[in-house]
């Protein structure tokens, strides 16, 4: 099917990020409802049309259970559009942006006897799945497209209300690399040590899989913890926070609510000098994931609940939302 602007019924914003915008449309030919990503760019048709067809090879993507499907890519004027799936839970970094045993309270009080509710946090076989997940995304890129996905954080992963986890935003595309790269200074940075420090810090070249280990390893803690590992004196400032990702040790998962499996899983990530970080087949390998695995085989009472899960947060989310609001819009009297 090829895909035109015509044929999508554009629904809520989904997201915005550096390059532009994303939202829920209609695809009303098929009544598939997607995920419409735009990215404003000051290009040529020539360099347009370069990305479109780069693009086209996402459409091998469908083969695999952790990367987002793609429906198509086209361009207006000079911007670029493609269309994935929507992914009903959203991106992890939304979902999880959480304390551990924080509370609002419950959305219907006068409903049932619940008053409150307390997040939970991502329990380990849940990170598990997560992170497992996470892995097989990437190897498939790796090994299926020979693609390295460049951008790996929690908002481009997303999960679904299936409990189904999806890696989306890979580097298809190099000319589109090219045309963004410029301006992705963000202030929380997923690099890894070799990209700041590195002589060939400019070019994408350098860039090889262990440097996406790095930041699945740091992604990972921040699902974990609800919040970008390093501390926040260090992303204030983006030259501080490179330095301090340089020089300091390295984040770790908090040993007191996982295992010492999960911590040396993510320690295994991490680790500074790239050439001695985990592969994507040792990670697959190892206990932390392997438990998950004989889970994922497992029936009934042993699998891991991933509906149950999502379904909790995103109902924690939606309180915490609704708590804000009224709070937002409760009338604060005004001392003359
Ligand atoms: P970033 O990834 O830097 O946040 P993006 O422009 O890639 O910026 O995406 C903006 C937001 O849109 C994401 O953070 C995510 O919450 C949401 N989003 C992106 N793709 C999808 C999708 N396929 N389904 C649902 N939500 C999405
Ligand atoms: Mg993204």
């Amino acid at each position: 099917y090829k895909l035109n602007m015509e044929d999508l019924e554009r629904g809520e914003e989904l997201g915005r990020g550096n390059y532009g915008t994303v939202t829920k449309v209609l695809h009303t030919p098929t009544g598939v409802t997607m995920a419409l990503k735009e990215i404003r760019l000051e290009l040529d048709t020539a360099k347009l049309n370069a990305i479109i067809m780069e693009l086209d090879i996402l459409h091998k993507t469908a083969s695999s259970q952790h990367i987002v499907d793609f429906y198509g890519a086209f361009f207006v004027e000079t911007c670029v559009y493609y269309c994935m799936e929507y992914m009903d839970g959203g991106s992890l970094d939304r979902l999880v942006n959480v304390s551990f045993g924080e509370t609002v309270p419950a959305l219907n009080p006068g409903s049932d006897d619940e008053k409150e509710i307390v997040w939970q946090g991502v329990p380990e076989d849940v990170l598990a799945r997560i992170a497992g997940s996470m892995v097989k995304g990437l190897r498939f890129l790796k090994d299926e497209l020979d693609v390295i996905h460049r951008d790996v954080k929690p908002s481009n992963v997303l999960i679904n209300y299936r409990g189904q986890i999806k890696l989306c935003d890979f580097g298809v595309s190099g000319q589109l690399e090219k045309s963004i790269a410029k301006t992705n200074i963000g202030c929380q940075t997923y690099m890894a040590p070799e990209r700041i420090s590195g002589e060939h810090q400019n070019t994408i070249g350098t860039y090889t899989v262990s440097s996406d280990v790095w930041s699945l390893g740091l992604s990972v803690i921040e699902i974990a913890i609800g919040q970008y590992p390093y501390p926040p004196e260090a992303y204030s400032n983006i030259l501080a926070q490179l330095k301090t990702i340089i020089q300091d040790d390295a984040p770790t998962l908090p040993s007191d609510r996982y295992s010492s499996e999960a911590c040396q899983w993510v320690a295994s990530c991490l680790v500074k000098a790239s050439n001695g970080r985990a592969t994507y087949a040792q990670l697959l390998q190892h206990q932390f994931i392997q438990r998950d695995e004989a889970k994922a085989r497992a029936e009934g009472g042993d699998a891991v609940d991933m509906v149950g899960w999502v379904t909790a947060a995103l109902k924690f989310k939606e309180a915490k939302a609704a708590h804000a609001q009224a709070l937002a819009t409760t009338a604060i009297p005004q001392r003359p």
